[in-house]
């Protein structure tokens, strides 16, 4: 079996800037970029515009930017693996890491698996409906773009990100409607009062999203009342769900500490997890920031953590 110095799993910022720094160190880094898991390159495959990483004063695709950072790992030598990674055993050193169809001993791991924004099943917000044609996941991310500004903006979910993805959005949007289920927000008792006394946020009690309709982006939504059924067709202008992200920590089973949402736990001002040896970068450890140029610094903290890591214990 193949041992390697450093095996990071995941292809996005995280994973790929990790490699970088990782390959440009002579640790000979093997990527495993992911297959059914999603598209190598991650979350910013599934969009057009990025105009927030620096250095592209005039924004620059989802899909070109995440080939720039795969080509230039290449570069310095990494090897992909076009896998996900079913399973790691860290119970034994070195790791063991195991494939779609490729085992291999690692020394290190970079943990950059990225977390999964959550969307409902709602007609006309899926993939090739209007996802990412007025409907989206991060207001951060997309709140900025033209079609948003003036517009009517509807966010899904009653929790902190709620409130704050609303908060985020009446700077650009004409009003902004937090629509949830129930008749109180599960957000923090400030976070929710923030909301309330906000005169461009409004708040749609009891209802749930059912429909979201327009031409060649969002045009309306249909909203049904959870106690009446009664369902309301409204002008919208965008539709951004907060109702959470999942972790894809589900391979490590259960092996790393994580809080209890399913973020991997890391040290203060590190990405070591509880097991020596072991990083974590991006999504899959940050719950609050959630951005390519924040997965990419912390996949180069990884790459510097784990490189000084294997220096101290005779590995390099
Ligand atoms: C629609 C959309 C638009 C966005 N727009 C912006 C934007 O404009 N600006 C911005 O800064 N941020 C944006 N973001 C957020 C940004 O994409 C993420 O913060 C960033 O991609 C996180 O990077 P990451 O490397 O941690 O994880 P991800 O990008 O999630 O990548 C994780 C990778 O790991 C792979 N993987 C998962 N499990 C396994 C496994 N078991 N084995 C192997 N591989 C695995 C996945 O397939 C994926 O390729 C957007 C997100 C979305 C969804």
């Amino acid at each position: 079996m193949e041992r390697k110095k450093l095996v990071i799993i995941g292809s996005g910022p995280a994973g790929f800037t990790a490699a970088i720094y990782a390959a440009r160190a002579n640790l000979s880094p093997l990527v495993y970029e992911g297959f059914f898991s999603g598209p190598s390159g991650g979350q910013l495959m599934t969009t057009t515009e990025v105009e927030n990483f620096p250095g592209f004063p005039d924004g620059i695709t989802g899909p070109v930017l995440m080939d720039a950072m795969k080509q230039q790992s290449l570069r310095f030598g990494t090897q992909i693996l076009t896998e996900d990674v079913d399973e790691v055993d860290l119970r034994e050193r070195p790791f063991k890491v195991k494939g779609g169809k490729t085992t291999v001993l690692a020394d290190s791991l970079i943990i950059a698996t990225g977390a999964t924004a959550k969307r409902l099943d709602v007609p006309g917000t899926l993939d090739g409906e209007f996802w990412q044609k007025g409907v989206t996941a991060c207001a951060v991310c997309d709140g900025a773009m033209p079609i948003f500004r003036d517009q009517e903006l509807y966010v899904i979910g009653g929790g902190d990100t709620a409130v704050e993805e609303a908060t985020f959005l009446t700077k650009y949007g004409s009003k902004v409607y937090i629509v949830h289920r129930r008749d109180e927000l599960r957000a923090s008792k400030i976070m929710a009062q923030h909301a309330m006394d906000n005169p461009k946020i409004d708040i749609v009690w009891n209802h749930v999203l059912t429909k979201v309709e327009g031409s060649d982006v969002v045009g309306s939504v249909t909203l049904q009342n959870v106690e009446t059924k009664e369902e309301v067709k409204r002008h919208a202008g965008g539709v951004f769900f907060a109702i959470g992200h999942t972790p894809n920590t589900a391979f490590l089973k259960g092996q790393l500490k994580t809080d209890d949402q399913g973020y991997l736990l890391v040290g203060s001002r590190s990405t070591a997890t509880n097991v020596e040896g072991v990083f974590a970068a991006g999504d899959v450890q940050d719950k609050i920031y959630r951005q390519a140029v924040s997965a990419a610094g912390s996949g180069c903290m990884a790459a510097l953590d784990a490189e000084r890591w294997l220096t101290a214990n005779g590995l390099s």
